[in-house]
């Protein structure tokens, strides 16, 4: 499953953090997950308990903060949200939208020990 390993990758990363922060144990994490990411939020949250299992973050809170899609329109120059990267833009309807954010899958930040 591709969710499972992209939170192994971010369980390894916290794991090599806190070997360089001495941290021990990881209580709360909050993840950014961008609408455009390719990422199923609900396989994320699947994938932790597995990804976490023993290591420092196991039993830890999960909390997901999804973004959504935003873009600058290349026709009529606008800010648009989208839901795709594919996506004309929603305002006149012809231009390619540039995607600015909504496309991160990241750590914001950590309680931890
Ligand atoms: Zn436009």
């Amino acid at each position: 499953m591709h969710e499972l390993s992209l939170m192994e990758g971010l369980v390894q990363g916290i794991q090599e953090e806190a070997l360089h922060q001495k941290f021990t144990r990881v209580h709360h994490v909050r993840l950014e997950v961008g609408r455009l990411a390719g990422v199923e939020v609900e396989a994320l949250r699947f994938a932790f308990g597995p990804a976490t299992e023993g290591t420092l973050m196991e039993g830890a809170h999960l909390e997901i903060l999804e973004r959504p899609g935003q873009g600058v329109c290349q026709a009529c120059g606008q800010e648009v949200e989208v839901e795709t990267r594919f996506d004309l833009c929603p305002v006149c309807g012809e231009g390619f939208v540039a995607i600015t954010s909504g496309t991160e899958l990241r750590v914001k930040d950590l309680d931890v020990d």
